[in-house]
């Protein structure tokens, strides 16, 4: 299923459109320091979508203070919006959260969640673009 991308570009292209930040964490897997992300306290009702191709990722209902320092979802908007993949970097074995529209690096999943689903999705918020529900 990796070639199945809706949105499909070149590093040259990704590179000029996005932040230095955003480049670096969507499309070479970096992942920002812990509480300096413009999300990690933010508790505006609205939906999440990624910041390179607007898919929609996650709802404010469903984020959480985890204490980590990092916006962390205990489920995604719509399963289907992204693509989970084993990653073993860095000598740890973890579970990565791509945009499945894009193929950007979003963060990652753990099974220690608080929810009914009992994952902690936690996700960079330079990966993130909040639309805000107004007249709530
Ligand atoms: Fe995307």
């Amino acid at each position: 299923m990796t070639e199945t991308r809706q949105v499909t570009k070149t590093d040259e292209e990704w590179r000029a459109e996005l932040t230095p930040e955003q480049y670096e964490i969507l499309r070479r897997h970096g992942t920002e320091r812990a509480w300096t992300g413009r999300y990690v306290d933010s508790k505006a009702d609205g939906t999440y979508a990624c910041a390179a191709c607007g898919n929609e990722l996650f709802s404010s209902e469903t984020k959480f203070e985890s204490g980590t320092g990092w916006p962390s979802f205990t489920e995604p908007a719509d399963r289907a919006n992204v693509e989970l993949k084993e990653d073993r970097s860095y000598g740890m074995r973890r579970t990565e959260v791509l945009c499945a529209r894009c193929g950007g690096h979003l963060g990652h999943v753990f099974p220690d969640g608080p929810g009914e689903t009992g994952e902690r999705f936690c996700i960079n918020s330079a990966a993130l673009q909040l639309h805000e529900r107004s007249g709530s």
